[in-house]
């Protein structure tokens, strides 16, 4: 059961996020690694001040032109982003075309039939990856991930992959595949290896990347072309830690 946070406290919208997981835990949806996963994420967004910066707007103006331009792109789903935006997920999902696909590090029957169960109730139509749907094998991958949907992630060409495992992010880079992630550790090998890094907590930047993409739907696509290439990760990922350094100087 979610315990209620008072609108007084000063941490009260990261105790919320934290009961979401709780009850995620709770049902079957979130793995304890995942409790510990967002523990380290927390301590980012600290550092970023909790709030989305210009770098991962730009990331996410980026990636939304990634999406448009894309033949099959696909959003693939964890436990964690599961448990903290279902809905947020689903309406992503129809704005933006592109299949939910649930992959999991933690794979068990009882897992998938959960995640599956709690993306219909909160309005998927279609869920790739778990259920009667038809599955392969990625050979790069290890473990229980390199299980993927047919018409999912195993055909796509660019992969929305938010709070993945750095093994993994390598192994759909080695794949050809275009990689988007969203991962607080600017640090982490999966927002190191991808072509476009998030540095954002997620659920602020499904919202937004939702709101980025109906307004860049109606854009020429060569400027969406134009985005991609002047885009550099690179740069996001020294600007994250400048904007980091400096906020520690300042709070110093
Ligand atoms: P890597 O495997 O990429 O080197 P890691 O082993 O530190 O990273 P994982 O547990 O594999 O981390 O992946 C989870 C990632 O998701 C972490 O980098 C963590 O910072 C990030 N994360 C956790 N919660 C959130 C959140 N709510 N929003 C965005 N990122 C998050
Ligand atoms: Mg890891």
């Amino acid at each position: 059961m979610l315990i209620e946070v008072p609108d007084s406290h000063p941490r009260a919208a990261s105790l919320r996020i934290r009961e979401k997981l709780i009850d995620g835990f709770d049902k079957g949806l979130v793995a304890k690694a995942g409790l510990i996963a967002h523990g380290r994420g927390e301590c980012f967004d600290y550092l970023i001040g909790e709030k989305t910066q210009p770098f991962a707007e730009k990331a996410t103006e980026a990636a939304c032109a990634m999406i448009i331009l894309a033949e099959h792109p696909v959003l693939s789903i964890n436990g964690n982003v599961a448990a903290l935006c279902p809905e947020d997920c689903v309406t992503l999902s129809i704005v933006s075309g592109a299949p939910l696909e649930i992959n999991l590090f933690y794979r068990t029957k009882e897992r998938e039939d959960a995640l599956l169960k709690h993306m219909l109730n909160h309005g998927a139509d279609e869920v790739l990856g778990v259920g009667d749907d038809e599955t392969v094998q990625i050979e790069e991958l290890q473990s229980k991930r390199r299980i993927v949907s047919k018409k999912g992630i195993y055909r796509a060409d660019v992969v929305f992959v938010p709070l993945e495992d750095g093994d993994r992010t390598e192994a759909l880079v080695e794949t050809g595949k275009k990689v988007i992630t969203v991962d607080l550790n600017p640090l982490s090998r999966t927002a190191q290896k991808a072509q476009i890094t998030i540095i954002d907590n997620i659920v602020r930047t499904i919202p937004l990347i939702t709101e980025m993409l109906k307004n860049m739907k109606k854009l020429p696509k060569n400027t969406l072309q134009n985005i991609l290439h002047n885009y550099d990760n690179q740069k996001t990922l020294q600007e994250t830690l400048s904007f980091i350094m400096q906020r520690l100087k300042e709070l110093r």
